[in-house]
């Protein structure tokens, strides 16, 4: 046995251990040097304990523990002892104790960090490319410990959960085929015959299609993906996801499990608030009612449509906007009539931001409504326009006319701004929802192609197969959104198992036949096999843990992180290879033009 054997952990110690001669391992978070006594503050992954080295006791140790510095690795052996009075830390789970030392060895030393991983209130000054760069030490942080422990904890859960289901967790290839998920691909050469390339999977949807078709009947997998896209706060060019698939369900039966996987998961880990059941809108009213198809609904302030109400009376601008097949909508701002002349202003450069051409607004104060366009209606339109707003006295009233589209963008977002603005989206809800029900295309105005919502794979509802060849921007699909809080937390659908009507989508994505047997064919062929009707669907682990922490930067809830543009400080990748290696994948690189 090694003489730095452990026996016990820093952080668990207590008063119920006085007197027990233990053996402790781990990092000098700090250490005071009082001349013949030294206190060190010890830490590993549990906690931290207090050391002391008294030369009055050891006096062969002295010298090896003035000498420590921040973050030395090393093991001591010594006895567990309340500390005296004074100077219990209240602060310090193991406040109550410390250890008085008798051997102390050096394991490893170190240099001065890059950064103080010790003093956490620090940390929000240090520049996070050099957190990401040295993320071996930005992981010794207790904060950044819990992050992977909640982490593993979250997928232990999800692990159990979907085994207790009788769900089979299968491993699907890395190294694959181009699957669409809406990405680029990030592409890997193949030596043998140079030209030729794998793609990382974006997602694995095909092959746990395929899973289904193979009789597997519920797959699930902790699965990486890889999306080679524009980032952001909340995205990476790999993320995980809980990617799932079963046959002979309903789109229901889906939706349920996932309702009580999330309720399990987000219950057994945090005190969050979340709704019971989750509540199932149409991507149409989710539109219409809070102009997004991620709506945040821990708040109310929903949009309302004043087309009627203005219609064909004495303001042109809207009767345009009308007469052109757009609309007019209102929205509810509580308390917002105080606001200064310039602040409405501000809101009104908020929404031409959008989009909006303008934003026209209503102060509702006790002597009666004021505005700008007032002096257009009718006292009664006023007023219905107020009913129907729900107005109270000290609201501002915010009008946007325009196309649909262009309406619920603006005031979607204008939405979320006043609830930030009023303290309305509270981090201890987490209210999930599903949005339903969503086109099965939208139309790609630049390249003008009809270019799937979700993925190829989606079942358009059998009803509105039909328009197909007249109007395919109408048709539904049998697919639908996990919400949180605002953000897109998975998505799933019913899948497609009957090859004409897949060939029919791909057809109506603009892929030819003979792309599609080049691309898909494997697909198709399957469909040919006795294909029993599935679906599935893919929350993401990384937006869960998100959600969990509170915490609107993904790179804060993965061990490893890239930086933008999809750099890695700490590996330096990516890199160039060697001209060695690009000759035997038949690569070149031309230079980039300046
Ligand atoms: N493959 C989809 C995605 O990654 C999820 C699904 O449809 O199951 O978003």
């Amino acid at each position: 046995m090694k003489h730095w054997q452990r026996t016990s952990d820093c952080g668990t110690l207590n008063i119920n251990h006085l007197g027990e001669e233990i053996v402790l391992n781990g990092w000098v978070n700090r250490s005071r040097d009082h001349g013949d006594l030294v206190f060190i503050d010890l830490r590993d992954r549990t906690g931290i304990v207090q050391v002391v080295i008294d030369a009055a006791t050891s006096p062969e140790m002295i010298d090896t523990a003035r000498s420590l510095r921040s973050e030395f690795c090393v093991s001591i052996q010594g006895r567990v002892r309340a500390r005296r009075e004074g100077a219990v830390n209240p602060n310090l789970a193991t406040g109550e104790i410390e250890v008085i030392t008798d051997h102390l060895e050096v394991l490893s030393t170190s240099k001065t960090l890059p950064f103080q991983v010790s003093d956490e209130s620090a940390m929000s000054q240090v520049d996070e490319t050099l957190r990401v760069k040295y993320r071996y030490l930005d992981l010794r942080r207790p904060k950044m410990y819990q992050m992977l422990a909640l982490r593993h904890k979250v997928v232990t859960l999800i692990r159990d959960f979907m085994n207790a289901e009788s769900f089979l967790e299968v491993e699907t290839p890395i190294f694959t085929k181009s699957t669409p998920e809406g990405a680029r691909d990030y592409l890997i050469p193949y030596r043998l015959n140079p030209g030729y390339f794998y793609a990382l999977p974006q997602s694995p949807q095909q092959y746990k299609q395929l899973l289904m078709v193979a009789g597997v009947e519920r797959y699930y997998q902790i699965a990486r993906c890889f999306r080679d896209e524009a980032q952001r706060a909340d995205r990476q060019p790999e993320f995980t996801q809980l990617d799932l698939e079963m046959s002979f369900v309903t789109q229901e039966d889906i939706l349920s499990l996932i309702e009580r996987l999330i309720t399990h998961v987000v219950t057994s880990v945090s005190d969050k608030q979340i709704l019971s059941p989750f509540p199932r809108i149409t991507w149409d009213e989710a539109l219409r009612r809070y102009g997004s198809d991620k709506p945040d609904i821990r708040f109310g302030l929903e949009l309302v449509d004043i087309s009627e109400l203005v219609r064909g009376k004495g303001f042109s601008v809207f009767n345009n906007v009308l007469a052109n097949g757009g609309e007019v909508k209102a929205l509810r701002y509580p308390k917002g009539s105080s606001l200064s002349r310039r602040e409405v202003d501000e809101l009104a450069t908020f929404c031409k931001e959008f989009g909006a051409q303008a934003m026209a607004s209503i102060a509702v104060n006790e002597d009666g409504a004021k505005s700008p366009i007032s002096k257009f209606f009718e006292p009664e339109t006023m007023t219905a326009i107020l009913k129907a707003c729900e107005a109270e006295v000290g609201d501002l009233i915010c009008l946007v006319a325009d196309t649909p589209k262009t309406v619920a963008n603006v005031l979607g977002r204008l939405r979320l701004e006043i609830g930030n603005r009023l303290g309305l989206r509270d981090p201890n809800k987490l209210y999930f929802n599903f949005i339903t029900d969503f086109p099965l295309v939208q139309w790609d105005e630049t390249e003008k192609r009809w270019d799937a919502e979700h993925h190829p794979f989606t079942m358009p509802r059998e009803e509105h197969l039909e328009y197909f060849d007249t109007d395919p921007g109408k048709i539904r699909a049998q697919c639908y959104d996990l919400v949180c809080n605002g953000q897109e937390s998975g998505s799933g659908s019913i899948r497609i198992h009957r090859p004409d009507i897949q060939s029919k989508v791909f057809s109506l994505l603009g892929i030819s036949e003979e792309t599609q047997r080049e691309r898909f064919g494997h697909i198709l062929d399957a469909f040919s096999f006795g294909a029993p009707p599935h679906g599935g669907f893919a929350p993401g682990i990384d937006r869960l843990i998100m959600n969990l922490q509170d915490e609107p930067n993904i790179r804060e809830v993965m061990a490893f992180p890239k930086m933008g543009l999809g750099y890695d400080p700490m590996m330096d990748a990516p890199s160039a290879v060697d001209a060695a290696q690009m000759k035997e994948l038949g690569l070149e690189v031309r230079p980039h033009k300046k």
